[in-house]
């Protein structure tokens, strides 16, 4: 039930086609190519409590902060997932050329958070795209953003016109994702209890980034927690408040087909950093 508090270091070897990208958790420690496949070795001085890794046609970007020394990674394809071509409007659209709107969102989350958390260990993170619309996943060094993060406001209006909740969903993604750097991976939980706090922390880590990256502006930090303070206390689709599916100690408990676990521990986020890798 909780793999979060057994660390241990990776020694990863990736062998695939090589018209993909590969981008594992640690560092990159040598590429090349055999014939039709490239190679790629990933190592972890650092112990993780999981590894992962993301795979596609990605195409690679990457700066370093000379500031908190980081390395800041982005991987998108080059096209839209074949669901979305059909929108007009979004014509010649390409997540590669929008990778670094998020990936300044993770620059100047590591800032904030170095500077109120203490200094993250691991040097680098990769921001890369994953298909689905709807939920971002954080690795130590590796985060999965949903594809609406790399569009801006303008091409999410587009796409799905102003849909409550969508915009302040991708405003928090990236930095609630970064956040899960420290609130996870730095710092885990001894049972999984006390995973929401996790969640907590990441959230309040978000609504920082909301202050801080709009030159602090309390305002933004005040409507988002008016944003959860509402997403607690109304009904969702099933007529159930999230603030009675039960006590949040309860975890993983409480997750059923009409309370599924990740909106009762991140009701906005729809978070599914801790859920999917470690309970089966
Ligand atoms: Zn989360």
């Amino acid at each position: 039930m909780n793999a979060f508090n057994d660390r241990a270091t990776f020694d990863l070897t990736f062998k695939i086609p090589d018209k993909f990208v590969l981008v594992g958790v640690g560092k990159l420690v040598k590429e090349g190519k055999e014939g039709d496949f490239a190679v790629s070795h990933w190592v972890s001085d650092i112990p993780l409590a999981v590894a992962g890794f993301n795979y596609g046609l990605f195409k690679k970007k990457e700066i370093a902060d000379p500031q908190t020394k980081y390395q800041i990674e982005g991987y998108a394809t080059s096209e839209l997932p074949s669901y979305m071509r059909g929108a007009a409007s979004i014509g010649g659209m390409s997540p590669a050329r929008l990778t670094e709107s998020a990936m300044v969102d993770a620059q100047n989350s590591i800032r904030i958070f170095n500077h109120w958390f203490g200094e993250a260990p691991y040097g680098r993170i990769a921001i890369t795209q994953q298909p689905q619309l709807n939920f971002g996943q954080s690795w130590p060094t590796l985060v999965y953003l949903p594809i609406i993060a790399f569009f801006d406001s303008t091409q999410r209006w587009q796409m799905f016109g102003m849909q409550r909740g969508l915009t302040d969903f991708v405003q928090e993604v990236t930095p609630h994702e970064v956040a899960h750097q420290w609130w996870g991976h730095i710092v885990g939980w001894t049972s999984y209890h006390d995973q929401w706090i996790s969640e907590g922390f990441s959230d309040f880590s978000a609504s920082l980034f909301l202050q801080y990256a709009q030159g602090g502006k309390i305002d933004r930090y005040q409507k988002f927690w008016e944003s959860q303070r509402q997403a607690i206390l109304e009904k969702n689709v099933f007529g159930i408040r999230h603030n009675d599916a039960g006590p949040i100690w309860m975890g993983l408990r409480l997750n059923s087909a009409r309370t599924p676990a990740h909106i009762v521990a991140s009701p906005t986020t729809r978070d599914l950093t801790f859920c999917t890798c470690c309970d089966g």
